[in-house]
């Protein structure tokens, strides 16, 4: 039975209560991407398993440990998405938006999976937001995408949260780079976790988002790659930098930062708080300027971020930011005998297409029942109409939170008397 009546692990149900919070966030995510000019674009859930080992990367904890892959019917090799951008990548090309004006500019919500250790703030399936902007290598283009994050942030009252950034180069910067690690982490072999071995060989940068502790403990006397940064990419995010301080966005480089997917080049930054505990991260992003081309297009540097959305949440409840109310019912039509019932049914479907929300006895049961009900959905208005009222044409409309009385004709005018006795109230 349990099997039927209990949701998979590390899946969650967004009850009501709840999901106008999900409403509340997604309405800031649409305004702001709308603001800053991007369009959404949706991907399926589930894509080739090629396209996330050949963009997220084979070496990456996420394409080892965490995809969700499985053979299809067909005995195809599918994997449900474990981030947004790769799908982004993929559809860009497809439909060759990138003939379009550029830059092209995405956003996107999306449910994602991946197999993990189930924990606070870390699901097997969850959502995030994100944007994605192809053929801008300006540094104001990642600027303009950390304040994007910044601004939802800021118009969702989310406090605590530090925007922590890093450059990670090019693949020239990389290469000797990679060769110093390879020195450094060597010394420490027989330490190191397997797969931080198997990484040693074919992907060092890895080695640093390593969450085993013995790993990480070693990571931090590890060579940083700030010191390793051409000229070109040391003065694109100098460039960065200048671009956020003329924002006013406050910033603190952090070295360490590499991200786990490895598309990555140059900017990359994460949104963290330590109000989550371990799940600190909340929004992480960067530049990917190879990837495009990596999945067979032209050269076209991008960037974006990805956010979680079940981490925002948590977040904001933590911090006890309020979220606006559940829109209420404004009028309940109760009804006494089924003649009455049927023009309540009317009516209410009638005040609906003037754009109020309306409500009458779906139920058939008695008059104090219904009240009962209306009391308990918080119904703002009740009226109860009976032989009595349809006889006259007229009924009462009570305030239910002041017990005040108005009377209301019920005629084709109705709405309009509804509308200025609702008003008069509330100013
Ligand atoms: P973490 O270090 O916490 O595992 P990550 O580096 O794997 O994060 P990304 O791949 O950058 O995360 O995903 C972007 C954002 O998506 C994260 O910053 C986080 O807010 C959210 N996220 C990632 N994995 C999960 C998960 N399993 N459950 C909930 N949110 C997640
Ligand atoms: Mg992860």
């Amino acid at each position: 039975m349990e099997l039927i009546t209990k949701a998979p692990k590390g899946t969650q149900d967004v009850l009501p209560g709840q999901s106008e919070k999900w409403q509340a966030i997604e309405k800031v995510l649409r305004e702001e991407a709308a603001l800053y000019g991007f369009s959404e674009v949706r991907t399926p859930v589930f894509e080739h398993t090629e396209l996330f080992q050949r963009s997220v990367g084979e070496t990456t904890d996420v394409v080892q440990k965490e995809m969700y892959t499985f053979q299809d019917k067909g005995g195809r090799s599918i994997t449900l998405r474990p981030e947004g951008t790769a799908g982004a990548v993929r559809a860009f090309l497809e439909h060759g938006l990138f003939s379009a004006a550029m830059p092209q500019k995405l956003w996107y919500e999306t449910s994602c999976y991946r197999y993990e250790k189930m924990q606070k703030g870390r699901l097997r399936e969850f959502h995030q937001f994100g944007v994605e902007m192809f053929g801008a290598a300006d540094p104001f283009a990642d600027a303009e995408v950390i304040s994007i994050a910044s601004s939802i942030f800021q118009r969702l009252g989310v406090k605590n949260l530090k925007l922590e950034i890093n450059s990670i180069g090019c693949p020239t910067c990389r290469a000797a780079y990679t060769q110093a690690l390879k020195e450094y982490f060597g010394q420490y072999h027989d330490e190191l976790c397997d797969t931080c071995r198997e990484r040693l060989e074919k992907n060092p940068m890895r080695l640093l988002d390593c969450k085993v502790p013995r790993c990480h403990e070693i990571g931090e006397g590890a060579p940083s790659i700030l010191d390793y940064l051409d000229d070109d990419c040391k003065a694109h995010f100098e460039a960065v930098k200048a671009a956020l301080d003329s924002l006013g966005i406050a910033y603190t480089v952090n070295d360490r930062i590499v991200r786990g997917l490895d598309y990555y080049t140059r900017t990359v930054f994460e949104f963290t708080t330590e109000d989550l505990g371990s799940q600190a991260t909340v929004c992480g992003g960067g530049r990917y300027d190879g990837l495009v081309a990596e999945m067979g297009g032209q050269p076209t540097p991008a960037l974006g971020f990805g956010m979680g959305l079940e981490r925002l949440l948590l977040l904001m409840e933590a911090q006890g930011i309020a979220f606006p109310p559940a829109r209420p019912c404004d009028l309940y039509i109760g009804s006494i005998g089924e003649a009455a019932r049927r023009k309540a049914f009317a009516l209410a479907g009638a005040m609906r297409q003037s754009g109020v929300a309306a409500t009458f006895d779906e139920v058939g049961r008695g008059v104090k029942a219904q009240m009962k009900y209306a009391d308990k959905i918080g119904a703002r208005f009740s009226m109860v109409l009976g032989d009595d009222e349809l006889a006259a044409g007229k009924a009462q409309i009570k305030n239910m939170q002041t017990g005040e009385k108005h009377e209301i004709v019920l005629d084709e005018t109705f709405a309009k008397q509804f509308a200025a006795i609702d008003s008069s109230l509330l100013s």
